[in-house]
């Protein structure tokens, strides 16, 4: 892979540059650019038609300074360990972004899950706890859903982990069903807490925040994005939306409500009734207020950056920008609220679900809501402040804020 698009390199070259500002010493630099421990293993999976397939798998425990590992798992077929690396990086930052006390980590199979029945999702993720269990816990590292990964999946690990060590241990993965100790709220968390960063970008910036927005990717991130938008910004029109099938685009907006439906019906967007088609790729470059990229990495690069038009491009997921977009954007006025900014509502709940399940008494919705709300507001205050006082732009500022809140857990342990 081009060096300039392994994601791991990119956060490693933006880690660099929060470094140089912050003048952090030699050490303490090598210390927080590399993961302090990694896993890469593989999962022989028994098939429904009785052939064994051997599936490659990760953990990275990136840095656990600031409290125990905390991070999705992927299942992608495009999964490597750079990409994991990379993802366990941006989860120390967006964890010390939003001030909880954890550290990051990530993981994930390089699969395809659309060709997996759920029996041999089942046998994966079981084979997947097995390998991590010692590894894993609710004082040490605790795993979460993420691209193609689902609460039921979390409901199989958790079980297997119990039964491995025969207790209860509901702390030891979050994202899950509310029957098994999952959290009110959790299912759009990482969608409403990016629109609470939205709203106060509009307010700061003077957008308006019933205008037009776009989202690419409509997964978990992008379909809750696209309901919750409007009930939170007051209004606002939703006129184009992608997928791995396409993208659909009306001027007159489309019906969020009906767009998630019938992507749960058919399975995708394309063909949804009413819309016109368009090019994936120019969905990046429509005329919107707010651009939600909500589905991989490396979308806005070099090629692309000059034609964004967005006011506001609310990063939901990880990864969207390549560092040199990123200069290209903000030198053209884009105002980017960077991925583990944008995108730390996820966390942030699965850190109340691990706080519910310790103290054994669960929140109710509104609650959570509010604790959220709280959470995201100062975390964008934080770092929109950063970004002013040293005229950097939102990225940066968040690296600023985030990278001198893990070295100093790494001073105050003495480890440097
Ligand atoms: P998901 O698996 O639910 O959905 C991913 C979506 O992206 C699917 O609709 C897929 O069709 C679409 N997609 C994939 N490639 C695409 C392409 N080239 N063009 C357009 N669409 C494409 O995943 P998710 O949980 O919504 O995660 C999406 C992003 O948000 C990832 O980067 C993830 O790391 C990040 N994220 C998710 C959470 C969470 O809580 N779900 C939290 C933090 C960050």
């Amino acid at each position: 892979m081009d060096d300039r698009l392994n994601p791991f390199k990119i956060a490693q070259v933006q880690f660099d540059a929060a470094a140089e500002m912050l003048g952090l010493d030699p050490a303490m630099r090598e210390v927080l650019r590399w993961p302090m421990r990694e896993y890469k293993f593989t999962i022989p999976l028994k098939m429904d038609d009785g052939s064994v397939e051997v599936f490659h798998a990760y953990r990275v425990q990136y840095n656990d300074a600031r409290g125990p590992n905390k991070g999705g798992l992927r299942w992608h077929p495009d999964e490597t360990l750079d990409t994991v690396r990379a993802l366990a990086a941006w989860m120390t930052w967006k964890c010390a972004v939003v001030d909880i006390p954890l550290g990051g980590g990530k993981g994930g199979v390089t699969c395809d899950p659309k060709k997996l029945s759920d029996r041999e999702k089942e046998r994966l993720a079981r084979g997947w706890m097995r390998v991590m269990a010692r590894e894993l816990g609710e004082h040490r590292d605790v795993p979460a859903p993420d691209v193609y990964t689902t609460p039921q999946i979390m409901a199989w690990m958790m079980d297997e982990y119990e039964v491995i060590t025969g207790r209860s241990h509901p702390g030891v993965i979050t994202g899950k069903p509310l029957p098994l100790g999952g959290s009110q709220g959790r299912g759009d968390a990482t969608a409403r807490g990016g629109i609470f960063t939205v709203r106060e970008a509009c307010k700061l910036l003077g957008v308006d925040p019933k205008g037009t927005y776009a989202i690419q990717g409509f997964g978990n991130a992008g379909q809750y994005a696209a309901l919750l938008h409007p009930e939170i910004l007051g209004g606002g029109k939703l006129v184009a939306a992608s997928d791995t099938s396409g993208a659909v685009y009306s001027a007159d907006g489309l019906d969020p409500k009906a767009l998630v439906d019938h992507k749960l019906k058919t399975g995708k967007l394309s063909g949804f009734p009413g819309a016109e088609k368009l090019d994936p790729d120019k969905i990046l470059e429509l005329e919107v207020d707010i651009l939600y990229p909500s589905a991989l990495e490396n979308v806005i690069t070099d090629e692309n950056a000059d034609k964004i038009k967005a006011r506001i491009v609310c990063e939901l997921a990880n990864g969207p920008t390549t560092p040199e977009a990123d200069t290209r954007l903000h030198l053209n006025g884009v105002h980017v609220i960077p991925d583990f900014l944008a995108n730390a509502g996820g966390v942030t709940v699965s850190y109340f679900e691990q706080v519910q399940g310790t103290y054994n008494y669960y929140w109710s919705l509104e609650e959570v809501h509010r604790q959220l709300d709280a959470r995201m507001t100062k975390a964008y205050d934080d770092v929109f402040k950063m970004a002013k006082a040293k005229d950097v732009h939102m990225r940066l500022a968040a690296y600023l804020v985030a990278v001198k809140r893990v070295a100093e857990a790494v001073r105050l342990r003495g480890w440097v």
